[in-house]
């Protein structure tokens, strides 16, 4: 039996907002290197709950979440940034670029506060952007970019680290279908050709032609895994 990569064990995030919200619920889950992991399920359903706490960017109120065995449930705020720095990337609905940086410089940041240097961060920012088909936008910022160029870059800076784990929640939520298609194939092409595991969270059931696996989220929690590969 393959190591996952990742171990959620009877992981609950419970919110007091009012009453008492229930958001995941006993939530197991495996998640192995190298796979396509889609998280399908309704709105409230706990997707962007779950994405967040396998990402480190929140912490669960019960559970344990094993990440290459170390117990990142139990880190301090600091050493939790660092393991978001150093092993997560993430996408977003709205991209969540810096507004004054070129595409360039958000894509070398993630490097940078790495502490790899700015010759070096910008070269590796350069073959990302390339590879996602925007060597000619470079210098351009945000605002001069379409919400497709924009989802691109913001894949570039996700995976400038070379992330253990690509997580990516609604990534094609505010995206028109022949900009939905070209993030849908560039994270297609960079788990096949790079191994990099991905994990989508999303209501868009066109990402079922590319995952691995399917987890069908319903009131926090998980209501059924489906195989497809
Ligand atoms: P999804 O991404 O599937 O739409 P979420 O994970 O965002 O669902 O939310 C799951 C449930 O948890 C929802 O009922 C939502 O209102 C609630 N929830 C999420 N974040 C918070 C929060 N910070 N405080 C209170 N309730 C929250
Ligand atoms: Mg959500």
């Amino acid at each position: 039996m393959r190591e996952p990569l990742l171990e959620l064990r009877g992981v609950c995030r419970h919110f007091q907002a009012g009453g008492l919200v229930q958001a995941l619920n006993d939530v197991d889950l495996s998640i192995y290197a190298g796979e396509f992991l889609l998280i399908l399920g309704p709105s409230g359903s706990g997707k962007s709950t779950l994405l967040s706490v396998i990402g480190g960017l929140d912490r669960p109120t019960a559970g344990e979440i094993m990440l290459e065995k170390q117990a990142i449930h139990r880190l301090s705020e600091n050493q939790l940034a660092h393991l978001r720095r150093r092993k997560m990337g993430f996408m977003f609905q709205f991209f969540n670029l810096l507004s004054t940086l070129s595409a360039l410089d958000n894509v070398a940041l993630p490097l940078r506060m790495n502490g790899v240097s700015t010759h070096e961060a910008r070269e590796r920012a350069k073959q990302l952007l390339d590879l996602v088909g925007l060597s000619a936008r470079l210098q351009h910022v945000p605002d001069e970019l379409s919400g497709g160029e924009q989802q691109r870059v913001a894949l570039a800076r996700a995976l400038a680290t070379s992330p253990a784990l690509l997580l990516a929640d609604e990534p094609t939520g505010n995206l028109d279908s022949g900009n939905s298609s070209m993030v849908m194939e560039l994270l297609e092409r960079f788990n096949r050709e790079q191994e990099q595991t991905i994990v989508v969270v999303s209501h868009d059931h066109a990402f079922r032609s590319i995952a691995h696996r399917v987890v069908h989220m319903r009131d926090g929690y998980i209501a059924e895994v489906e195989d497809l590969k």
